[in-house]
């Protein structure tokens, strides 16, 4: 019996509340439950246990959620703004900031009724309460970064040389002490580098503080994809890093499922894809919180018209939807166009061999879905750490081509910037990765390669599966120490 305690994990995760961090702990969360002597509780508010809940809620899966009460109206936000994407106007990021931190003692005070009592914390890396919180309750915690080392290595490099400082904006200069020769500008650097008025720096340097305070950290990524990046990046955290992934290729039966309830069923959108060539359809989705300028979206949706392809949009702005029936677009394209109001299924969308090319605002869950999915991408990266990862996708795998996006544009802050890339970019970037020509065949060739690594990683003795293996044992040997030592 005593060995058998001893043997039994029980994993706490914490994701931030956004879904393109909750999305991947949801998977991890399904992934752990399935190892053996391993329990998991996901710690989340009751909405997002409610969007959540019908894919991680499996019969014997040992895997739950902690539901503490969101303290919206404490802070002065509107009730059931419970997830970052359910914001109605980004100058409540910063109270909603200060929610999310109000939840460190909601967890605390409810700490004493896990049972079994918890083994470690994992928690996204944007929470640098739940550090203070593991050292309170003496558990060793891992970071999750849903993020790619290719990341984590340009952000650390940037950080310690700053070899941007007194650059002008549109400047290139080169990311020092990389495998592959990495060149960006100051207004393509994520906001840790490049102020935005909706995060402080005080909040952005906890975060710093935090990582470098965890016993490791988990990275929604797999060797093979990026594996020189993968081994600085080890060498840089004296080998506590794993990667796990692709996470959403452990969401078994429930692709269709994934984050929210679709706004349109997924047999119409496989019937509407069955009814199209393979591999000749564009799937347009620039990710669940982006606030893209409607005159911008506009020219995206004529980009799409004029390249003449079958096309999946999804559209989550108000005005640009007056603009799709009343410009007479819809009509347009109704033959070739399916236009989803609200959220896509994405994963089953992608999977699809109709798809041919995937245009997308460089999310990391989307270039990973993308990269199993062995599509080519058009990127037109956005915000946060997405010209990185455009990078990561164009130059260093060649499986992309750029729109040609210049600058970040920060979230929240996307009326200042206005209409930047025209119908005609979109429309030659769309071109391109579809070209059935030699370039465009080698572009589709290295996509389906990866695709083919991805699927193998997380299959039992693949990298990701060891990884995963090593991180259970990681956790094991601290559990063991901490008992005996206690
Ligand atoms: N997603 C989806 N349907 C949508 C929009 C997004 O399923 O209509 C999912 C997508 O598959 C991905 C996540 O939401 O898993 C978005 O994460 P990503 O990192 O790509 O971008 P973010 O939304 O965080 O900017």
């Amino acid at each position: 019996m005593a060995s058998k305690s001893i043997n039994e994990l029980h994993f706490l995760l914490i994701p931030y509340l956004a879904p393109g961090h909750t999305i991947p702990m949801i998977d991890m969360a399904k992934l752990l439950a399935q190892q053996p002597d391993v329990t998991v509780t996901v710690v989340t508010t009751p909405l997002n246990a409610v969007r959540y809940g019908p894919v991680l809620n499996k019969p014997g899966l040992p895997v739950g959620f902690l539901q503490l009460p969101f303290p919206a109206m404490e802070v002065g936000l509107p009730e059931g703004c419970e997830s970052l994407d359910a914001l109605p106007s980004p100058d409540l990021a910063l109270k909603f900031a200060d929610a999310v931190d109000m939840l460190q003692s909601k967890l605390e005070q409810c700490f004493k009724t896990l049972s079994p009592p918890p083994s470690c914390i994992v928690s996204d890396k944007y929470l640098p309460w739940t550090a203070d919180t593991a050292d309170k309750y003496q558990l060793p915690r891992v970071i999750f970064d849903g993020m790619s080392c290719f990341k984590q290595l340009c952000d650390h490099n940037l950080y310690e040389s700053k070899v941007f400082d007194g650059l002008p904006e549109s400047e290139t200069f080169v990311v020092p002490g990389l495998p592959d020769r990495i060149e960006l500008t100051r207004s393509q650097l994520p906001v840790e580098f490049n102020p935005s008025t909706h995060t402080t720096s005080e909040r952005l340097e906890r975060v710093r503080e935090t990582v470098l305070r965890s016993v490791g950290i988990v990275i929604n990524s797999f060797e093979e994809l990026e594996q020189e990046y993968v081994n600085e990046y080890k060498k840089l955290k004296g080998g506590k890093v794993w990667c796990i992934g692709p996470l959403s290729l452990c969401t078994y039966n429930d692709k269709a499922q994934r984050g929210k309830i679709a706004s349109i069923s997924e047999q119409q959108c496989m019937e509407w894809l069955d009814s199209h060539p393979h591999g000749l359809v564009v799937y347009a989705c620039l990710g669940s919180v982006s606030r893209v300028n409607p005159m911008q979206l506009i020219e995206l949706g004529l980009g799409l018209e004029a390249s003449d392809h079958p096309f999946i949009w999804v559209i989550r702005d108000r005005e640009v939807e007056q603009w799709i029936v009343e410009s007479g677009f819809e009509e347009r394209v109704k033959d070739r166009g399916l236009l989803i109001r609200g959220w896509a299924p994405q994963l089953s969308i992608l999977s699809h061999p109709s798809i041919g090319g995937f245009l997308t605002h460089c999310g990391w869950n989307s270039i990973l879905e993308g990269v199993c999915s062995c599509v080519p991408m058009i990127t037109w990266p956005q915000f946060a750490e997405q010209f990185l990862n455009e990078k990561l996708v164009v130059q260093v795998l060649g499986t992309g081509v750029g729109v040609g996006a210049q600058f970040v544009v920060h979230w929240g802050e996307e009326e200042k910037f206005g209409v930047k890339m025209k119908s005609v970019d979109v429309k030659k970037a769309i071109l391109k990765v579809m070209d059935s020509g030699i370039e465009g065949i080698e572009r589709r060739k290295k996509a389906k390669e990866l695709g083919k690594i991805a699927n193998r990683a997380i299959e039992e003795g693949g990298s990701s599966h060891m990884n995963l293996k090593l991180l259970i044992q990681q956790i094991r040997d601290m559990n063991l120490h901490r008992s005996y030592s206690g």
